[in-house]
């Protein structure tokens, strides 16, 4: 699994910079997809060989208590209180304030590592920097830049050099998907999850090891293996499912990231929100395989049925790769097309292409529209390859293929995933240069 950074510190120290630099790789891979809105508080992040999840905690401050700020000081408590690592920013230029010692204090009761990062620590000599904070008792202050991305990696082998590094689970692919059932609280996951697994033979229980660890529960459908992975608090009493636990963004996005196939609940008497959309846009990032279910649809009349089509279609129009089913998780209505669905998204999300085949279509794609000359050079493709399962990438090398637009790389994906009837999955398209 991995970890989860939160940053917290008083604003302006540069916890949304230090935020954009954290999660800078994984977003250029989705970089301009139309329509997707985007949640800066919690992304997914590589540094060197460590992945990790990161939170930013904007407008944190144990002072407030009412109103809007109260609401976002609830969700940083719990983002707190769910944090593997804290990372507790404060300005080297501005020095100590009375401010970051509230803040400090709080965090020592956090019970949770705590880390003091000097940030705008770019050109300081590094006794100076660290001579003001000392002072907080959270142990060694450490420098970082996070504008020009000085001390960054230091900062990441550090605080993240005792989890173990993430390895793909070994024994997925006998137990067929991974699947995690999603959506902001109330929507019907439970209910989905029961009509799932009510009748059906829940073949064993992963207790888990540690509070860490997230419930996979495998069963048997039709013959067929699934894993179910536990996401916010979903767990089972007796025979039936239940959500015992608050709804947590942290925990959800662990699911997804733990899953082959994410099953998107959204709840059609209710509009579609923004939290819907910041999942919605996670799950993107994450590359993973997806499956709406739009539920509750025996409870709303035509008129809200076709509203809500066209407010999918305008707010989460960048899903479009996924099978969109209309279900009654109550009545028990669709759920047997939503299985279908994932067992396909599945299938396409594990595809294995050969180098010949994938060669021929992108050739047959550069013969339909050649990619744009960009100054004295054009893009030149060679050959393609797989990169990767889960989603699929596929590797185009050739040369000057740093110059291509986004518009182009999204006409080669469709192209990939129409010729390879790839459906439930993205798909990633990587460029290599040989010289
Ligand atoms: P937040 O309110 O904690 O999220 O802070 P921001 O990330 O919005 O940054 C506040 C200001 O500090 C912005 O003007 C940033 O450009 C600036 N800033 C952020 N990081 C650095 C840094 O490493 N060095 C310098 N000199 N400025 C920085
Ligand atoms: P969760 O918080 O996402 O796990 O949501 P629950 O499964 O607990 O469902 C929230 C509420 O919606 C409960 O009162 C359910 O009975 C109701 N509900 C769930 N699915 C449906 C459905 O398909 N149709 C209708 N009319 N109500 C539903």
């Amino acid at each position: 699994m991995k970890p989860t950074i939160v940053l917290v510190g008083r604003p302006n120290v540069g916890k949304s910079t230090l935020f954009n630099r954290l999660t800078r790789t994984r977003d250029a891979l989705v970089a301009d997809q139309p329509g997707l809105t985007r949640d800066r508080h919690y992304g997914i992040g590589r540094v060197g060989d460590r992945d990790y999840l990161v939170v930013d905690t904007a407008g944190f401050d144990p002072v407030a208590k009412a109103g809007i700020m109260h609401e976002m000081a609830r969700q940083a408590e719990q983002a707190i209180a769910e944090a593997d690592v804290l990372l507790f920013l404060v300005d080297g230029r501005a020095g100590l304030t009375p401010h970051d010692e509230q803040i400090a204090a709080r965090l020592r009761r956090a019970g949770r590592p705590v880390h003091l990062v000097v940030n705008k620590a770019e050109g300081m000599e590094r006794s100076i920097v660290a001579a003001d904070f000392h002072a907080l008792g959270l142990g060694a202050p450490l420098p970082v830049s996070a504008a020009h991305g000085d001390g960054v990696k230091l900062l990441i082998d550090f605080v993240l050099g005792d989890f173990p590094l993430d390895e793909e689970p070994e024994e997925a692919e006998d137990r067929g998907p991974r699947i995690a059932i999603v959506g902001r609280p109330n929507v019907g996951k439970s209910t989905l999850v029961n009509s799932l697994l009510g009748e059906e033979r829940v073949i064993a229980f992963d207790m888990p090891g540690t509070t860490r660890d997230a419930i996979a529960i495998p069963f048997e459908r039709d013959g067929r293996n699934y894993t179910l992975i536990d996401t916010a608090g979903l767990r089972r009493r007796g025979k039936i499912f239940e959500a015992i636990e608050k709804f947590s963004v942290i925990k959800t996005l662990q699911a997804i990231e733990q899953c082959n196939v994410v099953v998107l609940v959204l709840d059609a008497s209710q509009d579609i929100s923004d939290q819907d959309a910041h999942i919605a846009g996670f799950i993107l990032d994450s590359g993973r395989a997806l499956v709406v279910a739009v539920n509750k649809w025996d409870s709303v009349d035509d008129y809200r049925r076709e509203l809500i089509k066209r407010a999918i279609e305008h707010k989460l129009g960048f899903l479009s790769f996924a099978r969109f089913h209309y279900i009654s998780a109550l009545k028990g209505a669709g759920v047997v097309a939503v299985m279908k669905s994932v067992d396909s998204a599945y299938a396409a999300a594990m595809v294995n292409l050969s180098t010949p085949r994938l060669t021929r279509t992108l050739q047959a794609a550069l013969a339909k529209q050649a990619p744009p000359r960009s100054g004295m050079f054009r893009p030149k493709m060679r050959y393609a390859h797989q990169g990767g399962n889960n989603p699929p990438v596929v590797v185009i090398h050739g040369a000057a293929l740093d110059q291509v637009p986004a518009s182009y790389v999204r006409f080669l994906e469709r192209t990939f995933m129409e010729a390879f009837k790839l459906q439930g999955t993205p798909l990633r398209i990587q460029f290599r240069t040989s010289h």
